[in-house]
């Protein structure tokens, strides 16, 4: 599949879009979904553009997935929610909306049903507590 340079991700990593950021490093970038389908959604993407899993080149698919695990671990602390429901959907047909590859961490709780998928903002206020409770967790975490 073609890439798409002016998807929404693309942009928001080029900076050109705002986003409550919560890791980066050379490979990979994570911030928070701005329709979170629970509280403390996140989403990890790998910088290389690929709009699919299968166009990841192995080592950012290797670096995506090893974040995906630092960040799991860090917005489960944050939250305190006993399980993370983890996803990735690959193309329009599978639920996809931003075609730049990313994996979605979604806290799971039996208190907290799972709300829909990219439907509803958040409270920007919301967000950014959750930000720095999420960037607290991965600096205990060091
Ligand atoms: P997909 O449907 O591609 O698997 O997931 C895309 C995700 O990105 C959705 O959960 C949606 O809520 C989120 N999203 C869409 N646009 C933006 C945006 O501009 N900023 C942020 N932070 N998240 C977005």
């Amino acid at each position: 599949m073609s890439y798409d340079n002016n998807n929404v991700f693309a942009r928001i990593l080029r900076g050109e879009l705002p986003c409550q950021k919560v890791y980066e490093d050379d490979a990979t970038f994570a911030f928070l979904d701005i329709m979170p389908q629970a509280e403390g959604h996140t989403l990890v993407l790998p910088k290389e553009p690929a709009a699919l899993l299968v166009d990841l080149s192995p080592a950012a698919l290797q670096a995506a997935i090893l974040t995906t695990q630092k960040l799991a671990r860090a917005v489960q602390a944050a939250t305190g929610a006993p399980g993370m429901l983890i996803s990735q959907f690959n193309g329009a047909a599978a639920g996809q909306t931003v075609p730049h590859v990313h994996f979605h961490i979604i806290p799971r709780s039996p208190e907290q049903p799972l709300r829909a998928h990219a439907r509803d903002n958040a409270d920007p206020a919301a967000l950014a507590a959750m930000r720095e409770k999420v960037i607290a967790a991965l600096a205990a975490q060091a």
